[in-house]
């Protein structure tokens, strides 16, 4: 797909009593794209499972669907890209370039700590966006171990505080829906 998702998740497909994290009415605003049009983020936090890259690959072809470019990849692959582009001495041209797609989701932030270089490199893809155009996070951490992830407080503040300027945290909860079928093996409804 054009967008890159690494699969096909519908917001209509969300099932919101498994998930009492999730408003659902912010949601379903958050479908309408609007936000795309004040460079506003969506931010989306909790542990594994809790649905948070379907609700970004949701938003993302709710977005595509009323018109809006949208690229999916996961933190390490945005770094990756960038580290490519820095490599050629075209850094600049490629964060210029990417702002020509209204969203860009940045799945699974937290997983693989960054070096200093990708930690640089991914505040520069967060500044080249703020205020200009919107970008979905996701992350099993909550902000106050992003730190860890970044090597360095000071640019994990830094980028916090530009990504949650104009946005909306969403944190999601519970036990991993992954899991959900064993779960009845022992519930009684
Ligand atoms: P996360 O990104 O938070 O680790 P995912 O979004 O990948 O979790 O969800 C794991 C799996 O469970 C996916 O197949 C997803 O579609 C499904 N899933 C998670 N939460 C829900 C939910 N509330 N309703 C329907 N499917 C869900
Ligand atoms: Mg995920």
């Amino acid at each position: 797909k054009a967008a890159r998702f690494p699969g096909f998740k519908t917001l209509e497909e969300f099932n919101y009593d498994h998930q009492p994290g999730a408003d659902r009415t912010l949601i379903a605003h958050l479908g309408t794209s609007t936000y795309l049009q004040e460079a506003k983020n969506v931010i989306l936090l909790g542990p594994p499972g809790t649905g948070k890259t379907h609700i970004a690959i949701g938003l993302g072809i709710k977005a595509a669907k009323t018109g809006h470019r949208v690229l999916f990849d996961t933190a390490n692959g945005w770094v990756t890209r960038l580290q490519e582009a820095h490599s050629r001495g075209k850094l600049a041209a490629e964060l210029t370039r990417l702002r020509r797609y209204s969203l860009l989701v940045i799945d699974e932030v937290g997983y693989v700590p960054f070096d200093q270089d990708a930690a640089n490199l991914f505040f520069q893809l967060v500044s080249s966006r703020y205020e200009h155009a919107s970008l979905i996070l996701t992350s099993n951490l909550p902000f106050g171990r992003w730190g860890e992830v970044f090597g360095d407080p000071t640019i994990a503040s830094a980028m916090i505080d530009r990504v949650v300027h104009h946005a909306d945290v969403l944190s999601l909860k519970g036990t991993s829906y992954r899991l959900r079928g064993h779960k009845t093996i022992t519930s009684t409804t």
